[in-house]
């Protein structure tokens, strides 16, 4: 079933309130790293032991960086769908997404049957082939 105009507008609402706030947490992000640039992690004279816990924290806050950035990216194609039409269907199968499904992840580029499918063929665990 194709979403009702009141529907659209919820999940446009759901759509930009998310990406704002990711939008909070990666400025502030990149803030953080301005002002606390990696040699001071390490300190002035680091041995071993402190620079590999410096590396850790910056692996780790370069991983949630990364995380954030790739929820950004899917609420601006989001946007982009609501603006240009074809928001709410998937992207594999033509199909209505559905209000629902949408609710839970307003971002959503497939259907749920499209979206299994999709992680089972380029990720996830890999199956036994019998
Ligand atoms: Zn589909």
């Amino acid at each position: 079933m194709p979403l009702t105009d009141q529907q659209a507008q919820e999940l446009r609402r759901m759509v930009e309130a998310r990406r704002n706030a990711l939008l909070g947490e990666l400025r502030e992000d990149a803030a953080r790293t301005r002002e606390q640039p990696y040699a001071e992690h390490a300190g002035s004279a680091p041995d071993a032991g402190d620079e590999s816990v410096a590396t850790l924290i910056a692996d780790l806050e370069q991983a949630d960086v990364t995380r954030d950035l790739d929820e950004f990216r899917a609420l601006e194609a989001a946007r982009e769908r609501l603006k240009e039409g074809g928001y709410g269907v998937c992207a594999d199968c033509g199909n209505d997404i559905g209000y629902e499904r949408l609710k839970a992840f307003p971002a959503a580029l497939r259907c749920v049957r499209c979206q299994d499918r999709h992680e089972k063929t380029y990720g996830g665990t890999p199956k036994p082939s019998l």
